[in-house]
């Protein structure tokens, strides 16, 4: 077993510290091969760097990584692996992910990340991450310019070219479900198209903001499925079914200790989340 950091950084995250101890002594793990896993990190500060490494250990020696070029591959005919096979997605993109993303390369695992247009060309980039991205910031957990700025246009084009991939996490973060048809199509399309323009790429992943169920409604759910190949959900769970506009993701942060990354990635967690799964499934329909 890997050594990773076993401090809890919030109070609140101690039951699913708990209950991750149990899980991994207690309930014997499913291996499925077939299963597609998307991990869903945002950013990775400084100091909890060494952690993040930790896990990305943990998780080689679980899973087999997989390129976000070879997503298509996986939803028409499965790649063969014998691990369950793992993607590393980064929504909104804060400059601390730099030197995850240095680490990742080192190991040659290439990652999806979804942006922010309206974020990168802010002028108070600080100011904006507060309002529009997480307005309850920890600061135990975030408090350095570099948590708070995103990277860059020209940071990007070097990820690009090292075959990472970009995606659009909406123009401005700010959608739920009473937006508007011209919000929704500026959120959805416009933010499309200024990330193609500016990146020179071609832009085939759309990611939700907050909790997908209470981000998207009738009207966006369309505009996604005509503007994008693959949707990326905020919604918690294991990738059996080939549905790419309802792909689930499995939330983990660079702080959480070894027993809470284990719980996220558990059968505990998985269950809790199968009413809103099909929630989600029936709404991209
Ligand atoms: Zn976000």
């Amino acid at each position: 077993m890997v050594k990773f950091s076993t401090k809890i950084h919030r109070k609140r995250d101690l039951i699913k510290v708990i209950l991750g101890f149990i899980e991994h002594y207690f309930f014997k793990k499913k291996i499925n091969c077939k299963e597609l896993i998307v991990l869903n990190y945002h950013g990775v500060p400084l100091k909890f760097l060494e952690n993040f490494e930790k896990q990305i250990e943990y998780l080689s020696k679980n899973y087999s990584f997989i390129n976000p070029l070879d997503l298509s591959n996986i939803f028409v005919n499965s790649l063969q692996s014998k691990k369950p096979k793992l993607l590393i997605t980064f929504d909104d993109c804060p400059k601390n992910i730099i030197k995850a993303l240095d680490f990742l390369e080192k190991r040659n695992i290439k990652s999806l990340l979804f942006i922010i247009p309206n974020y990168i060309d802010s002028n108070e980039p600080e100011v904006f991450y507060k309002k529009n991205i997480r307005p309850n910031i920890n600061y135990n957990i975030e408090n350095k310019k570099e948590d708070f700025e995103p990277v860059s246009w020209e940071y990007l084009k070097k990820l690009i070219l090292k075959k990472n991939i970009i995606g659009s996490h909406s123009l401005s973060h700010i959608m739920n479900v009473n937006s508007k048809k011209n919000e929704i199509n500026n959120e959805v399309i416009l933010s499309k198209k200024i990330i193609e323009n500016k990146l020179g790429v071609k832009l085939n992943h759309f990611c939700s903001i907050n909790n997908s169920l209470k981000s998207l409604n009738k009207y966006s759910v369309k505009r996604i499925k005509e503007n994008y190949e693959f949707h990326h959900t905020t919604i918690h769970g294991k990738n059996i079914e080939k549905n790419k506009l309802s792909i689930k993701r499995i939330n983990v942060e660079a702080y959480w200790n070894k027993y809470h990354f284990i719980f996220s990635l558990g059968s505990i967690e998985n269950y809790r989340w199968r009413k809103k799964r099909n929630i989600i499934d029936l709404l991209m329909k």
